[in-house]
């Protein structure tokens, strides 16, 4: 109740319009985003004792245009595990990633370091942006496509990834501290709690397409349902901020550094 509440308050949603007939011709005419990278990371796990020293296996990212409702651009690693590097048979089963697979992978600083480039890549070919980004000028140019991470639940960037940098003591790029929650927003947009990823897709009439569990497979369906909504009227917003260590003192640590 108290989250519903204070993200009316924040205006983090807008409820879709209705009473609009208007078949729209684009997907998202009105989204403050012109990009989303969608992720969804794979991880090992085991049956019974879960939430326990997950490491990242498959790093897959997507780029959404959300103009188009298309995949302009796909990351994708397997990643290597280090603290258990053997797959459990159940991992497998539930991923569909083998041994094999993971032992041809690469380390995850190395798949962050691979990543880094990638995003500077779609800076230097795209003029994609991040929010809070240290950049030259401060007001974006009419060249510059704002964009941001979306992930299906807050897990993915706000507990697989942060835990595993902070125990590995591997630099986890700042720009990854922010992202939408499309899971949390789904909720609130159609006043539902959908049944997973796939559960979402199906209320809506879309299939599933791939294999679930699979990390690339996911990400892409999780991109084609947030097209779905921002064609639906849902505008895009940021749900979850991590603290972050800003090198820019802000007005208040400005503040505070007087005193
Ligand atoms: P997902 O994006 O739903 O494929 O899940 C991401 C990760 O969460 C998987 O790679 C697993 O490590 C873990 N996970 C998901 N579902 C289960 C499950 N039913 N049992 C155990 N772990 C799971
Ligand atoms: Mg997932
Ligand atoms: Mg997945």
């Amino acid at each position: 109740f108290f989250n519903l509440t204070l993200c009316r308050e924040l205006g983090l949603l807008q409820r879709r319009n209705q009473s609009s007939s208007v078949p729209k011709k684009t997907v998202g005419s009105n989204q403050i985003f012109s990009y989303l990278i969608v992720i969804d990371f794979e991880s090992t796990c085991w049956r019974e004792k879960n939430n326990y020293n997950q490491e990242i296996i498959e790093f897959p990212a997507v780029l959404l245009n959300t103009r188009t409702g298309e995949i302009d651009s796909e990351f994708h690693n397997y990643v290597q595990p280090q603290e258990h590097p053997v797959l459990s048979e159940f991992c497998t089963e539930l991923t569909g990633i083998t041994q094999i697979q993971v032992e041809a992978g690469i380390p995850l600083h190395i798949c962050l370091s691979q990543f880094n480039r990638w995003l500077q890549t779609l800076q230097h070919t795209m003029g994609v942006v991040f929010p809070n980004e240290q950049r030259n000028t401060s007001a974006p140019s009419a060249t510059e496509n704002m964009c941001t991470f979306l992930t299906w639940s807050d897990w993915d960037l706000g507990v697989c990834l942060q835990y595993e940098c902070k125990r590995k003591q591997l630099h986890k790029p700042d720009v990854l501290n922010s992202w939408i929650d499309l899971r949390s927003t789904y909720r609130l947009f159609y006043s539902r709690k959908p049944k997973g990823l796939n559960g979402a897709l199906q209320d809506l009439g879309i299939q599933f397409s791939g294999r679930e569990h699979s990390g690339l497979d996911d990400s892409r369906n999780t991109a084609r349902l947030a097209a779905r909504m921002m064609s639906d009227g849902c505008v895009m917003r940021i749900t979850r901020s991590l603290q972050s260590v800003s090198v820019r003192p802000t007005v208040t640590e400005g503040f505070l550094l007087k005193l």
